[in-house]
């Protein structure tokens, strides 16, 4: 059994970006002015730690508005709508208060522009991510989606010299640039929003991840199973040649990882809360004596404003007595 000190090394940046903090803050807000329960559609963020803990507070997480009673409070995940979702609540009558993060805001902007101006849409992405089906759902027109090189060589299109593409915020930004790259070797006059649509926060926690991997014998990427921007973080330590493993939690640990492992490096996914961190450290420490020490990275200093609905200007609920 290898006895030796575990160098546990922490990716700076890491775990939470100022949309997941944005969208739990309007949760907890709605929490505190209109009681719960607060109903959300979908996971507020794809994290199972932070849906469990929101659960237990009161909030209700559906798939769909149709199963939210009449006047409730309820909350659109980070991750953006379709408009007929935002239309739907509307014809309930349901006070909707909406989390979608600014940046996925953006690129629906972005989608609705190029359609205005008549171009076809192409958007780069992962079917049934949420993410993608509310980009997909704020045009009219049915927008071709592609995830690879290859699906660029098989792209069938209408009018090749009047296209346009977006992104999904969360992908790698090197299979994107890949897929871009392609797209405009193949329609030269492809449009394309100035800067990508790849976020800071998974540009910045993609090349923090790629700092950690050339220092380290094992990445444990803290986050879940359907968070696309964890996934990544894992898929690029493992690219760079190193085991890697994706966790919920610390209790995901298997002992015999450590086995031949003397430098492990963390990272986190921006919907895991530094909590997960910790308790990840605290269980490395249990197994083996450790060192822990942060890479040199960048600070992050964004932060999106919380809507009126939790700030200045809540709503007026009459709430019935029994
Ligand atoms: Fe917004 Fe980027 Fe965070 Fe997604 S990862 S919620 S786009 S800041």
């Amino acid at each position: 059994m290898n006895t030796e000190p575990l160098a546990i090394l922490l990716a700076q940046p890491r775990g939470f970006c100022a949309g997941v903090e944005r969208a739990i803050e309007i949760v907890e807000k709605a929490l505190e002015i209109y009681g719960p329960p607060v109903y959300v559609r979908h996971e507020i963020v794809h994290n199972k730690w932070v849906v469990e803990n929101l659960r237990a507070k009161g909030v209700v997480f559906v798939n769909e508005v149709g199963e939210i009673p009449d006047g409730a409070i309820t909350v659109f995940s980070a991750h953006g709508i379709a408009e007929k979702v935002e239309n739907e609540a509307h014809l309930r009558e349901l006070l909707v208060i909406d989390a979608t993060c600014p940046l996925v805001t953006k690129v629906h902007k972005e989608a609705q522009r190029y359609e205005t101006d008549g171009c076809e849409l192409i958007l780069i992405g992962h079917a049934g991510h949420p993410e993608v089906e509310g980009t997909m759902g704020r045009v009219k027109q049915k927008v071709h989606l592609i995830a690879s090189v290859r699906e660029v060589e098989l792209l069938q299109v209408e009018c090749p010299d009047n296209l346009a593409y977006v992104t999904q915020t969360t992908l790698s930004v090197d299979d994107t640039s890949s897929i871009i790259a392609a797209l405009k070797a193949r329609f030269p006059s492809i449009k394309g929003p100035n800067l990508r649509d790849i976020c800071y926060a998974t540009q910045n926690r993609q090349n923090a991840v790629r700092k950690l991997a050339g220092k380290v014998d094992m990445v444990l990427v803290i986050g879940s199973a359907n968070s696309s921007n964890s996934n990544r973080l894992r898929d690029l330590a493992t690219e760079m040649g190193v085991i890697s493993y994706l966790i919920d939690d610390e209790q995901a640990i298997k002992t015999q990882w450590l086995g031949g492992v003397s430098r492990i490096g963390i990272t986190a996914g921006a919907s895991a809360p530094e909590l997960l961190v910790d308790k990840v450290i605290e269980r490395l420490k249990s197994m083996r004596s450790a060192t822990v020490s942060i890479l040199d990275g960048l600070t992050e200093n964004t932060r999106f404003k919380l809507p009126p609905e939790v700030t200045s200007n809540p709503f007026t609920i009459q709430k019935q007595v029994s």
